[in-house]
């Protein structure tokens, strides 16, 4: 067995197992990254799942008996779940645990965690960035991380040699992993993912309201554009509901910087100012261009 095919860690315990956490499940056993992965969900439904399906070695109906012994601890949750979790297991993490969590926003998580987290325990923030618009424990898979990006947000209670072991972590897992500041994560993340969901949900929302055109022709002429909008704002409610409260300082900034350009689209049609569309949607087709050149690289 070479290096990188030695377990990194005796038990992980996953906190949550809807998509997030059963993907990890599932790519720990196919990469043999631990010894053992249990894992604790709030309901029999969820837990009987996981077990039929084969990719935990235990499940709990107490986070803190799922925690018991574990080198590695992963909050796959909501992130308005996570405080009051970590206030059930605080007092039952060992000494020397590394802690992480997958959420998609990364200041307010460590603000709210910071004084649960125990000294003895090294917490060491991450989002892994891939997903899918579906939720549960079916709905995981291993391959779910191949080649997507995961940006660890380290801070004062992340020690050195714990980041390395995380980032190991996410790379057996197949992601490419970057470190930057939480704030400027949660801005980043504003404009690429948490605003493009929230235009999902607008558009969908808009459209079914619409009193003049029938629900009826919504559906049945809802091809290209309307569709993929319909996937994104299918996403899981609470999990989005979760985003916006806890990232509500950059999203309200980009959505300024949005809502501006949208004014200027506006005024561009009100004036019939052929040109300046053009130019604007020129623009935006390189982006789109730069992005796949990124991707087959
Ligand atoms: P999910 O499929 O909806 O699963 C959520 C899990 O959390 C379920 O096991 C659920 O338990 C549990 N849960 C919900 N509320 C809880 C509470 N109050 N206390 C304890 N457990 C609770 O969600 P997910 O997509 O895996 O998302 C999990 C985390 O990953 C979120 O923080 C999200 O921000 C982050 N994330 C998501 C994506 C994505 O695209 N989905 C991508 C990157 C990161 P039951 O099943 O027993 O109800």
């Amino acid at each position: 067995m070479n290096n990188a095919e030695k377990n990194l860690f005796g038990t992980v315990a996953i906190i949550g197992i809807g998509l997030i956490g059963s993907s990890i499940a599932r790519g720990i056993k196919k990469y043999n990254i631990a010894n053992k992965v249990v894992g604790y969900a709030k309901t029999l439904k969820t837990r009987k799942k996981a077990m039929d399906l084969g990719y935990m070695d235990q499940v709990f109906d107490s986070a803190s008996d799922a925690i018991q012994n574990a080198n590695l601890v992963i909050l796959c949750i909501p992130v308005g779940a996570n405080r009051d979790i970590m206030i059930e297991i605080s007092d039952n993490l060992s000494e020397g645990t590394i802690l992480t969590d997958v959420g998609s926003v990364k200041a307010e998580v460590i603000k709210q965690l910071h004084d649960i987290v125990p000294d003895t325990v090294s917490f060491v923030p991450a989002h892994p960035i891939a997903g899918t618009e579906f939720s549960g424990p079916e709905s995981g898979f291993a391959e779910l991380f191949d080649n997507k990006w995961c940006v660890l947000t380290p801070y004062e209670k992340s020690r050195k040699q714990d980041i390395e072991k995380v980032k190991n972590f996410w790379e057996r897992l197949g992601m490419n992993v970057d470190e930057m500041s939480p704030e400027y994560h949660d801005l980043v993340l504003a404009i690429t993912s948490h605003i493009p969901h929230l235009i999902a949900y607008n558009i969908v929302g808009t459209a079914t309201n619409l009193t003049e055109i029938t629900r009826k022709e919504v559906t049945k002429y809802a091809a290209g554009g309307f569709r993929d909008f319909t996937r994104i704002a299918s996403s899981d409610p609470i999990m989005w509901r979760d985003i916006f409260l806890n990232n509500q300082e950059a999203v309200l900034e980009m959505l300024d910087k949005f809502s501006d350009d949208l004014s200027s689209l506006r005024e561009a049609i009100k004036k019939k100012d052929g040109q300046e569309l053009q130019k604007y949607f020129t623009k935006t087709r390189d982006i789109r261009r730069k992005i796949l050149q990124q991707e087959s690289k």
